[in-house]
């Protein structure tokens, strides 16, 4: 075992922290709506480009590189709903690249790479959220290809995607299993409309949306993979999913302990700094636990995805734990900042309110236990 990160993810690391620093400095709250200006600063970087081979424009890192880039990236940028949205189209392109025909890849992943188009993935359904494959919308056969029926929600750069991966039934007779393929739909296909942004709790600069889709023509060799793979290529990339976007949430969490750290020892008390007091240092000393422990199994996942091995089991437990750990710290944040951690000019308030959702998606926690306990055999 080797903990230690080479010389390029160093390198890698540090340079988008300086990046992100530098360049992204634009409050979250003050940008509102889709960050157009942050992106294609964040496509200009090659945050986008990670893990894809070189012959589509990408850098041709490994998923462990992309990961340790990812976390650099949650621990700069305050703006958590861009980080949130080059996720996406980074786990929208890993589904391409690694299920898509070559005529797929050549048509979209320089786009993708480039931050030229947005992509979405939509999988969720008013009806069926975490129930996930219980959906109804409906990719009929049709001459040429398929005619897609059906309404996404909460779809995440949905408003504003050019791209999105469609999961939908093509075959209702046989199990959700062997039932679902995934689609490529394209922003001004006939019979797709792109709803308006939601309004939200947090996360204020992503987009997220209804896609409804009524008659609408999508060719043959749009599938991802082969008609009824959807729930293959669905359970790789929630694996996929399940670590990258913890690799965010954990480089909040370090953001938000040394935040926290700071403001302890610099805020006074009954004539002494408040960290000196046990119930507050506790608060923080779970902060800095939750990191390192938090750390050592993200790498873990990321290495045996490396290693093209599965890892349902470790990469529920490491979003489950990452994502928990993210909104406590964020919550003791605010405890420590006392009525300061309240008001919005500390921003660790903002923190809180993106937080609430890494328990949401991805499959929600509740359901990152059922996953586990069904590895152990309960
Ligand atoms: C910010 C954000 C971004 C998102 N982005 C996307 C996206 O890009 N694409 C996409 O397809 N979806 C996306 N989603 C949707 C997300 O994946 C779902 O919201 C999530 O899977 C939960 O589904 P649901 O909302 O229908 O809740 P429900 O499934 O209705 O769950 C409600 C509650 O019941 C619990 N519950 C349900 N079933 C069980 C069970 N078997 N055991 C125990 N508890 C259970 C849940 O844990 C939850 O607490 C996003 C959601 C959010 C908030």
């Amino acid at each position: 075992m080797n903990f230690a990160l080479n010389e390029e993810q160093t390198e890698i690391r540090d340079s988008i922290i300086r990046f992100a620093r530098q360049e992204l400095s634009v409050s979250a709250d003050e940008a509102n709506g889709f960050p157009h200006a942050a992106w294609r600063k964040c496509a200009e970087m090659q945050l986008m480009a990670l893990p894809f081979p070189e012959e589509y424009g990408g850098c041709g890192a490994d998923f462990l590189t992309t990961v340790v880039a990812t976390q650099a990236f949650g621990y700069a940028c305050k703006d958590a709903g861009l980080v949130h949205a080059v996720c996406t189209q980074i786990l929208c392109g890993m589904q391409i690249n690694s299920f898509g025909s070559e005529e797929l890849k050549h048509r979209y992943l320089p786009s993708l790479v480039r931050g030229e188009k947005i992509f979405a993935q939509a999988i969720t359904e008013a009806g069926s959220g975490s129930d996930a494959l219980g959906m109804r919308t409906r990719a009929e056969l049709a001459e040429g290809g398929y005619l897609l029926n059906g309404t996404k929600i909460f779809i995440t750069n949905g408003p504003v995607a050019d791209v999105v991966l469609v999961f939908a039934v093509t075959n209702p007779e046989v199990s959700r299993i062997s039932g679902i393929s995934c689609l490529v739909v394209e922003k001004g296909m006939s019979g797709f409309t792109q709803c308006a942004p939601m309004a939200k709790m947090g996360l204020d600069t992503l987009q997220n949306g209804e896609l409804v889709f009524a008659d609408c023509p999508v060719p043959a060799e749009n599938l991802v993979g082969s008609a009824g793979q959807g729930a293959i290529l669905f359970n790789e990339s929630m694996e996929w999913e399940r670590c990258l976007l913890p690799a965010a949430h954990l480089g909040t969490l370090e953001r938000i302990f040394e935040t926290s750290v700071a403001y302890a020892k610099g805020r006074s008390a009954f004539g002494q700094p408040i960290s000196k007091f046990q119930a507050v240092s506790s608060k923080i000393v779970e902060m800095k636990m939750a990191l390192e422990l938090g750390r050592l199994m993200l790498y873990k996942v990321a290495t045996t995805k490396d290693q093209h091995k599965r890892a349902a089991l470790e990469a529920s437990i490491v979003k489950l734990y990452i994502s928990e750990a993210l909104k406590k710290t964020c919550l003791d944040a605010v405890q420590i900042h006392g009525g300061y951690g309240y008001m919005k000019e500390y921003e660790v308030e903002r923190d809180l309110r993106d937080s609430i959702a890494a328990t949401i998606y991805s499959g929600t926690s509740e359901m990152q236990q059922n996953i586990i306990s069904r590895f152990i055999g309960l």
